[in-house]
């Protein structure tokens, strides 16, 4: 790996710029850039950008099988959107601000779960609803004891109530293989146009916006009705009866095994500004305390999130497939309150539950800390799209003064035992910019296949190249390194 160090004065006086440091983006596009040393490059150095799951994942099996890797991060930490906060909270209370769940199937978790000696718990299954105003236990739901309060709905599930509005093109995309031009031209509608299309009721689209949306972190009127369509062509998609496991003590813990195992070849505090790249190998530009460093390897693993990485300049540009899907894909809005509560008062006779779907502003809200110590405890609100985002607009403290409204419409005798909140709003987080991918109306099928590809010596990971899980971006990681392994 070669490197070249300028400071802040030394790059704007090359730029001849006196443009701000934060512009730096477009000041290097027009500039004679330095050019470190070719002679020291090996065949076997690679360059990750990003120390979440995906790159982690990379890093790890491309230094098993003996390659020099090095990682750039921006953040002063590993893990990217698995992080888990615990000073916030009492008695080792802990709380997952981004991801938490890993699926029964989620095959690459539990593998380096394993590996790494992390137990997987099994998480409790949502056991109310509260929807307008009506608290619902699931399981006379699944009986039929209850209904929901929404026209156009069968009795006995929570989740798939559209499914019975979009039947027609199941069987069309079951019985056609490739899919018929009629079926793709699905990508130009919304969710929202298909169901109305197909007859539902308003309040099936509403439904709509509190389950499935809520778990994509979109809006109905965004997403595209493609991937609804073929997910319920699969048999469904998340659904209330989803085995959730948790990482005991916290999912941090997984990202931090693999980062331990890299120690000395994780650059930590390094956004990455620029990346070019040519027939022998790439070559980047990052912050290093007030200066711009720059390197070169002849492998490059790009593994950030496509919304930052529209902004890294990128030269020469990639494919003209590549750069469409870089600036069009879709992230949703997420945020998540955790809030201390002094006793559990959801597990007490009488509550709705310790896990429940809501309509209201905070959507999904569940006990955080069944796997922990109480008596204390923690309620996390997981919530997405305009209500998300929403939320996002105000101060602090209005958001944690709507949680505990919101809180207190579910369970009444809330707000007397509470006792603090942190919130996490990933929009405004600088190094993600939103919540994971999402299949947005007009988004080219193949966005997975084409975002995934490598592009001469530049190798793409992340969850958006597989799917928006911990799951996906680690497997992501793992393909890529095979990637590399197998060009030597
Ligand atoms: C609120 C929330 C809840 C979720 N819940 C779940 C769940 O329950 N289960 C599940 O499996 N998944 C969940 N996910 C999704 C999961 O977190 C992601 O799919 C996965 O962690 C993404 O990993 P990644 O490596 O692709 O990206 P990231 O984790 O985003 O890693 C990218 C890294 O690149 C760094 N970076 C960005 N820009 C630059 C730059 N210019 N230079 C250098 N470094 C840079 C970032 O700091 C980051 O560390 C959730 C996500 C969120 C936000």
């Amino acid at each position: 790996m070669s490197r070249l160090l300028l400071n802040r004065r030394q790059f704007l006086g090359k730029t001849g710029s006196t443009l701000l440091f934060s512009a730096i983006g477009s000041v290097l596009s027009t500039t004679a850039l330095p050019t470190p040393a070719r002679a020291q490059e090996s065949e076997r150095n690679v360059l990750i950008v990003g120390a979440g799951l995906a790159g982690l994942a990379a890093a790890y099996e491309l230094n098993k099988a003996g390659f020099g890797v090095t990682v750039l991060e921006a953040r002063s930490r590993p893990g990217g959107r698995v992080t888990t906060y615990r000073d916030p909270f009492a008695d080792g209370l802990y709380a997952e601000m981004g991801a938490e769940y890993v699926d029964a199937s989620d095959e690459y978790d539990h593998k380096y779960c394993k590996e790494f000696g992390l137990k997987v718990l099994t998480a409790k299954l949502y056991d109310g609803i509260f929807v307008r105003g009506q608290r619902i236990a699931m399981a006379a739901l699944k009986s039929g004891k209850a209904a929901l309060p929404y026209q156009g709905t069968v009795p006995g599930r929570l989740f798939g109530q559209e499914a019975q509005y979009t039947k027609q093109w199941v069987a069309k995309i079951r019985k056609k293989k490739p899919l018929h031009p009629e079926i793709l031209k699905l990508d130009n509608l919304s969710v929202v146009e298909l169901l109305l299309e197909g007859g539902a009721p308003q309040d099936i689209i509403s439904l709509y916006t509190y389950l499935n949306a809520t778990e994509a972190t979109a809006r109905p009127h965004e997403m595209s009705a493609l991937r609804m369509v073929r997910a319920h062509a699969r048999g469904g998609s998340f659904n209330e009866d989803v085995d959730e496991g948790r990482i005991l003590g916290g999912a941090d813990q997984l990202p931090k095994a693999f980062a331990r195992r890299l120690s000395g070849k994780i650059l930590y505090n390094r956004p990455v500004r620029r990346i070019a790249h040519d027939r022998t190998g790439a070559q980047v530009w990052f912050e290093e305390g007030g200066t711009i460093q720059t390197m070169r390897a002849s492998k490059l693993v790009v593994a950030i999130p496509f919304k930052v990485l529209r902004d890294v300049e990128m030269t020469p540009h990639f494919s003209r497939e590549k750069m469409d899907v870089i600036h069009t894909l879709g992230y949703g809005h997420v945020m998540k309150i955790a809030m201390q509560y002094k006793k559990r008062f959801w597990n007490e006779p009488g509550s709705i539950g310790q896990r429940v779907f809501t309509d209201t502003q905070l959507r999904r809200i569940y006990d955080m800390s069944i796997d922990q110590p109480g008596p204390r405890g923690i309620l996390m609100s997981f919530t997405a799209g305009a209500d998300a985002e929403a939320l996002g607009r105000l101060s602090h403290d209005e958001r944690v003064r709507v949680a505990l409204n919101e809180t207190a419409r579910v369970w009444p005798e809330a707000p007397k035992h509470f006792e603090g909140a942190a919130i996490k709003y990933w929009n405004e987080d600088p190094w993600i910019r939103g919540s994971y991918f999402f299949m947005n109306v007009g988004q080219r099928l193949d966005f997975r296949k084409v975002a995934g590809k490598a592009e001469g010596r530049v190798h793409f990971a992340g969850e958006h190249t597989e799917t928006s899980s911990m799951d996906g971006a680690i497997k992501s990681g793992v393909r890529v390194a095979n990637e590399i392994k197998k060009a030597g």
